[in-house]
């Protein structure tokens, strides 16, 4: 991916509000457990940062998804995984399945508002009972009238308790798992929803992530997103730039790591030398330092691909196992290097180690990712039909 001069400018906008905005207010919002999403929001669509890849006529720049995934590279240099989380909730995975099948009305009632930074947007898939296995959603909307009815309750809602919209996938009919869903705008102030559960988490501690219930909430049904019964696939499709952002916020967000730690073992003395001056020490820092080239190779090389038009799955799902693996480990050995000083609650190292085991659960499970993967490989069982033993195959007592 060759950047060209308004990558490189846009890098450049975003890290100066990293540095300006969102890294000197960290350790408070983290304390907090919740961010000022909409003051930050307004902040960076008055910059014009919230649409880059979103169709002008609704106020994005409708530039291609090799601008988003720079955007995204450029904010993985917060010192936080929650900041990076939640906005790219709003740009890269409550919003796509809106731009590209929502109707004219739809997209000017509530896109437009999310590019300029005047509505927080929620991504409402996961139930308590269904998280990895998507299908087996529970949450239903019924017509009623000129409106749909919904009942049912969401699990794990980034941005939940301050959004003003969620992009909600729901059961509108009774038909097969994948083709009886539809995604729906649901205006979070709707009577009928409960979203004052915030969860207490691990990690991304800056971030609010909530429980949202839902009793006899009406929507009107103009808030369908594109077609009924197409919302798994709208949704499947909507995942594969959640993936891709993850993968690329990683980058810099794993290499900053790698300095500070170098920084670090560097001036400590330890048996009269500097920790970096053992050759362990130098030497994982390097094969670290190579894994996250490599993500970013994969994550450059997925992007044109998908930038093209081609079928970017086998490489997005490859971008998003391989991240939440290295994130795990060169948070695990950064942490070790930084000794009893790694241990302590509010530093850099210790907070993305935390952060960053969110990475191999949530937006798709490395085990699912492999899933994706093995599939396309050709190479994943069929599902066994179960069989009734026979008499003559019993086991011996
Ligand atoms: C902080 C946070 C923020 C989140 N934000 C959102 C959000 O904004 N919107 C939203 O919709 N969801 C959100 N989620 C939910 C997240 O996407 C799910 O937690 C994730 O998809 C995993 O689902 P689950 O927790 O139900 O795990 P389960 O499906 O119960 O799976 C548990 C584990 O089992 C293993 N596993 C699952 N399936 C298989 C398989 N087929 N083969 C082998 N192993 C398997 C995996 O290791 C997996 O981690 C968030 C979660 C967290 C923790």
């Amino acid at each position: 991916m060759i950047l060209t001069h308004e990558h490189k400018e846009i890098y450049r906008q975003v890290k100066s509000f990293v540095d300006k905005e969102l890294n000197p207010n960290i350790g408070e919002w983290e304390k907090a457990g919740i961010w000022p999403a909409h003051e930050v929001l307004k902040k960076m669509g008055d910059l014009g940062l919230l649409g880059i890849a979103k169709p002008e006529a609704y106020g994005g720049l409708g530039l291609d998804y090799s601008y988003e995934v720079v955007f995204a590279q450029a904010l993985g240099n917060c010192n936080c995984g929650s900041l990076p989380m939640a906005i790219g909730v709003q740009t890269d995975m409550a919003t796509p399945a809106l731009a590209r099948f929502g109707s004219d009305e739809l997209r000017k009632e509530y896109l437009a508002p999310a590019i300029a930074g005047d509505m927080v947007v929620s991504i409402a898939v996961s139930e308590a009972g269904a998280g990895s296995d998507v299908a087996s959603i529970k949450t239903t909307a019924r017509k009623e009238g000129c409106d749909y009815v919904i009942n049912g309750s969401k699990m794990w809602i980034t941005n939940g308790t301050q959004s003003d919209w969620a992009c909600m996938l729901v059961n509108t009919s009774d038909g097969k798992a994948h083709q009886n869903k539809s995604l729906i705008v649901v205006p979070m102030d709707a009577a009928g929803i409960d979203r004052n559960t915030k969860l207490d988490k691990l990690g991304m501690r800056s971030s609010d992530t909530a429980m949202i219930f839902l009793d006899n909430v009406r929507v009107p049904q103009r808030n369908l997103i594109g077609k009924e019964g197409m919302g798994f696939m709208y949704q499947m499709l909507q995942f594969q730039e959640e993936r891709l952002y993850a993968a690329a916020c990683a980058i810099d967000g794993l290499g900053n790591l790698i300095s500070e730690t170098i920084d670090y073992t560097r001036q400590r003395q330890a048996f009269g030398q500097a920790l970096l001056d053992n050759q362990y020490v130098h030497f994982r820092l390097a094969e670290l330092k190579t894994e996250v080239e490599a993500l970013k190779a994969m994550v450059y090389q997925a992007t044109e691909e998908y930038v093209a038009g081609m079928d970017a799955t086998m490489l997005a799902s490859m971008c998003k196992l391989k991240v939440g693996r290295i994130g795990r480990e060169v948070t695990d050995a950064c942490l070790q290097f930084w000794g009893g000083q790694g241990y302590m609650w509010d530093t850099n190292i210790s907070r993305a180690y935390r952060d960053s085991r969110l990475t191999s659960i949530g937006g798709g499970a490395d085990e699912i990712m492999l899933g994706i993967i093995c599939k396309l490989m050709n190479i994943l069982p069929g599902k066994k039909k179960s069989l009734a033993p026979m008499k003559s195959q019993a086991i011996p007592a």
